[in-house]
């Protein structure tokens, strides 16, 4: 994933997005991400970074963007000729040290109501240019 910030001297800033506070969404505390991409796009587009920087997804997002990523509306920002797909993968007590791949709103609901935390991490990618980065991170099951 490319979330990490490729220049430690340039602050990334990471935004709580209002809309998701409502407790009704069961979503408390979701971290968004965007100002994080709009900064990456931004040094990509200037030449600070190169493509291969910003599109190096791991064959296993890879594999799971193509046969489990849902659909957006959203063209790939660097390739602009395919629409984005949002894998999630969610990382917690009993899952997998690599994290489990959400394929379902049934294993949402199921993870969300789990007496430990869970952290579902909401990724983009293109499945064209490997473009992938982190948009959200959802806090789920007990919080504490
Ligand atoms: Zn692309």
């Amino acid at each position: 994933m490319s979330a990490k910030p490729p220049f430690p001297d340039i602050v990334y800033p990471v935004q709580i997005s209002p809309n998701v506070l409502s407790e009704k969404q069961g979503l408390q505390g979701q971290l968004d991400y965007r100002l994080v991409k709009f900064a990456l796009l931004r040094d990509y587009r200037s030449g600070k970074l190169l493509q291969r920087d910003i599109c190096d997804a791991h064959p296993e997002l890879m594999r799971a963007a193509k046969n489990v990523g849902r659909p957006t509306s959203e063209d790939c920002p660097i390739c602009q000729d395919t629409k984005l797909v949002h894998v999630s993968f969610a990382f917690g007590h009993r899952l997998p040290p690599g994290g489990r791949c959400i394929t379902t709103m049934q294993e949402l609901k199921e993870l969300s109501i789990s007496s430990h935390p869970i952290s579902c991490y909401v990724v983009e990618v293109c499945v064209t240019c490997s473009w992938n980065h982190l948009i959200r991170l959802l806090p789920l099951g007990k919080l504490s």
